[in-house]
């Protein structure tokens, strides 16, 4: 335990995707940086929890009131529970005092929590706190810095650059709960990588809520940002988080293109092949517009790049035709590692109210058709790098990694300390993972 004793140890708990890890990161940072010591034990010994909650699907609403429940339960009465996040951000304060939540931030407001769950450790102060005061689709939003004093050492770290998104595409609960986009101010993205390439960072991912809106707001734009990061020295691997299809265009694809560090690995959510489907989801892009993207990408980027993607499956109205539509733009495009969702209603989306509801089973099936030719594609794109040389971020274990195509590799031959980048020969292929063979020189 370091500096101020009072604040003990601090549990912390964060659910959903990247752009909560990263918040949850820099809430435990700054927690970290004022004397508490973080644990992911909830224990009867702990002084606070801080839940940073997701609210993606009713499934992860469900964990989110489970995991804040058990919370007050280990705490006793006395002790600080903080929530913060997408589900806190649509909760009624009744519901959040009847769950003994004593501070409730949503999805704004995070920068100031450290501080005021510091002050409530210190002060003993129970009292319920509302931090929700400011409304979230307001376009006078700006961004809220989170101070990060400690870097966190990684391997890999991820830097979230955006927030926020007002696409509304029918089926997403993410636009009513993230609010109006906002993007972090490029100087202050710049500071953090010169941070973390002191700290031996390796390798640096941009996340976001719809990372293609970066800029808008700040007269700016991503492919002005990769522009400035590519001539930072000394960083090794620069990637991209998840971007809409159509966000993709010539100048971003010329910035990629001119950043040396850049991976060549891109996640474009494709969703649906089908043109209704796709206009019914509002996706804001076609089958043939999709395709035509992912080649774009690949004459600026090179061949082989790894376009991996999203897929849901089982949307109100998606027939069997609509469904092998689907089937054909992800082998027209390409696509690597494939990630399937069943569709499931959001309350209070557009898609909610749809007719035309599928089976549940009609679903899964069409879900495990669809995992079937990813498993495909992939390992038929992977199956590219054998008898080549490779790249490789060694992970923990030391003998596992990631290529710069984003292709998970083994070292067959030797082990290595993490965070090491090693360069190794690929000699074959097993369930789209690569085997290597080290080569002794970098
Ligand atoms: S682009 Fe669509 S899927 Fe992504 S956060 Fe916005 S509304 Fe949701």
């Amino acid at each position: 335990m370091q500096g101020n004793q009072g604040l003990g140890l601090v549990y912390i708990h964060v659910l959903g995707c990247r752009s909560s890890l990263c918040e949850g990161e820099y809430i435990a940072g700054s927690l970290k940086s004022r004397g508490a010591l973080i644990t992911e034990e909830l224990g009867e010994n702990i002084n606070a929890a801080v839940i940073v909650t997701c609210s993606v699907t009713q499934e992860a609403d469900r964990k989110c009131r489970q995991i804040v429940r058990r919370a007050r339960k280990i705490l006793g009465r006395e002790k600080i529970l903080a929530v913060c996040g997408c589900w806190s951000q649509a909760l009624d304060s009744e519901s959040a005092m009847e769950l003994g939540i004593n501070i409730l931030a949503g999805s704004r407001g995070k920068n100031i929590l450290p501080e005021i769950i510091e002050s409530a450790i210190t002060n003993h102060d129970t009292r319920f706190q509302d931090l929700r005061t400011q409304n979230i689709f307001s376009s006078a939003l700006s961004w809220e810095e989170l101070e990060i004093s400690s870097p966190v050492m990684h391997s890999r770290a991820f830097i979230k650059i955006q927030d926020g998104c007002d696409h509304f595409c029918s089926y997403c609960i993410i636009p009513f709960l993230r609010g109006h986009p906002v993007s972090r101010p490029e100087k202050n993205i710049l500071d953090e990588i010169h941070r973390l390439i002191d700290n031996e960072t390796q390798e640096i991912i941009f996340t976001g809520i719809h990372l293609g809106l970066y800029g808008r707001d700040i007269d700016s734009s991503l492919a002005k940002l990769i522009n400035s990061v590519s001539k930072i020295q000394g960083l090794k691997r620069l990637r991209l988080g998840s971007l809409e299809p159509f966000s993709l265009d010539e100048r971003l694809l010329a910035a990629l293109s001119e950043c040396e560090s850049f991976c060549h690995h891109l996640h474009l959510p494709l969703q649906s092949g089908d043109n209704n489907i796709l206009a019914l989801m509002r996706r804001g892009y076609t089958a043939e517009e999709f395709i035509r993207v992912c080649d774009d990408a690949r004459k600026f980027l090179g061949d082989d790049l790894h376009i991996s993607s999203d897929i849901l499956t089982g949307f109100p109205t998606e027939s069997d035709s609509a469904f092998n539509n689907t089937l054909n733009v992800m082998r027209e495009s390409k696509l690597g590692r494939v990630h399937v969702f069943p569709f499931s209603e959001r309350k209070g989306t557009l898609a909610e109210k749809m007719r035309g509801k599928i089976s549940h089973q009609e679903k899964i099936l069409r879900v495990s058709m669809a995992i079937t030719l990813g498993r495909e594609l992939y390992q038929d794109y992977v199956k590219r790098f054998i008898n080549h040389d490779v790249e490789i971020l060694i992970e923990e274990s030391g003998s596992k990694g990631h290529t710069k195509h984003f292709v998970e590799a083994d070292i067959l031959d030797k082990k290595f300390s993490p965070n090491q980048i090693i360069i190794a020969k690929a000699v074959s292929e097993l369930n789209g993972r690569l085997k290597c063979i080290y080569l002794n020189r970098n």
